[in-house]
């Protein structure tokens, strides 16, 4: 399974993939189908893997009830090691969030929390959980037993990520944005947080490491350029990248079907990191798709709730990717007749507030590209 870590906080962790609970398979309802959840969550336990990372805002306020059916309610506790997270939208004062973890253990049917992380820090929540307490709250948790490791995941620059180490150091572990196509990129700055992280001897857990599913939907030239490489789907090679970082010791993949469990199970049975070539190959790759149109969204969907519109920003770029980058004809025809109506604002009808970009991971310029996907779909049909 590719693991050699023997002590630390991911000691008891079996393989380096963990399982994210962001993008479960869906019922009609649209809410999480779970029978579909326990047959994936079973063929992960089979795989021999045991971690699981789940959030409040997931699946809209669902996936903790969802980990809780599917795992949690049907597995020993001794089977599976869960990670939760303090969501800066949860909570508003020092004394919410001592009620608020014991409310999430209940959401999960769990008495304690393996791993307990400070949610996508970055310039614009850092204060608030610093004037709240919420670390020292986490903290005491973790003394109480309700939590047995505390970390963070982070979303900004790499001279912040060493202020909150510094100001910080009983965190236990950084989570990252870290893929192949972001690696360098002067926004996500991921290699240098990765060495940020390092230099506070803490170990890391990538997630976003085929940056919602860009690695895997390849255009046809970049698919060639793997194929030629070697075997293995897209996903694969991104997670091979991921895992084979120094001071990586968890690999997080959103999985929401058998075939992907499947997949990435193969991929880490047992791992075998990208070597000079296979590095090489995926620079390619890279070089390939940053010279696309495309907008860079993971549609993680972080900037949909605050929406005073409710403007599907995933999907409108979705559409500006698919008729942008790859020449989709149906693009304006999803835009108006699925993503938007049905109280779901136009791009046009953007108000310009920005809480979506105070939200966004990637740092879109959301407001920006929505002026385009308005100009693309809504002047030219
Ligand atoms: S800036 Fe526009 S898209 Fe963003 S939250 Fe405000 S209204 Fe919605
Ligand atoms: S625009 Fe940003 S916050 Fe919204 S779904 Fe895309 S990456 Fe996530």
């Amino acid at each position: 399974m590719g693991r050699d870590v023997t002590t630390g906080p991911f000691a008891e962790a079996r393989g380096k993939l963990g399982f994210g609970c962001m993008r479960l398979p869906l019922a009609d309802d649209g809410g999480v189908d779970v029978a579909s959840f326990c047959e994936l969550v079973d063929a992960f336990l089979d795989g021999g893997l045991n971690y699981f990372d789940t959030a409040r805002p997931y699946h809209s306020g669902g996936s903790e009830g969802a980990v809780a059916a599917a795992l949690c309610a049907r597995h020993d506790r001794s089977e599976f090691l869960l990670a939760d997270k303090l969501s800066p939208g949860s909570f508003e004062r020092r004394e919410d969030v001592r009620p608020l973890i014991e409310d999430q253990l209940r959401a999960c049917g769990v008495d304690h929390f393996d791993y307990y992380l400070m949610h996508s820090q970055g310039m614009g929540n850092y204060g608030k959980y610093r004037e709240c307490g919420a670390y020292e709250e986490a903290f005491a948790a973790r003394g109480a037993g309700l939590v047995r490791h505390v970390g963070l995941s982070f979303h900004s620059s790499a001279a912040f990520l060493d202020k909150i180490l510094t100001e910080n150091p009983d965190v236990e572990f950084v989570q990252l944005q870290l893929n192949y196509l972001d690696y360098d990129s002067g926004v996500i700055q991921g290699r240098a947080c990765r060495e940020v992280a390092a230099a506070h001897g803490k170990p890391v857990i990538v997630m976003e490491p085929v940056k919602g599913g860009r690695l895997v939907n390849l255009p046809p030239e970049a698919a060639s350029v793997l194929a030629e490489a070697g075997p293995g789907s897209a996903a694969s090679w991104a997670l091979r990248f991921a895992a084979g970082l120094p001071g990586v010791e968890m690999v997080l993949s959103g999985m929401g079907s058998m075939e992907m469990v499947r997949d990435n199970v193969a991929t880490f049975s047992p791992l075998e990191p990208l070597d000079g070539a296979g590095l090489a190959a995926v620079e390619r790759v890279a070089e390939i798709l940053r010279g696309q149109n495309t907008v860079g969204c993971t549609a993680c969907r972080y900037c949909v709730d605050g929406c005073p519109k409710k403007i599907n920003i995933p999907d409108v770029f979705s559409c500006l990717d698919a008729r942008r980058a790859y020449g989709e004809g149906s693009a304006g025809f999803y835009y108006r007749s699925v993503h938007t109506g049905n109280g779901h604002g136009l791009a046009s009808e953007c108000v310009g507030c920005g809480a979506c970009e105070r939200a966004c991971p990637q740092h879109l310029p959301i407001r920006e590209l929505l002026r385009e996907v308005a100009a693309e779909f809504e002047t030219q049909g």
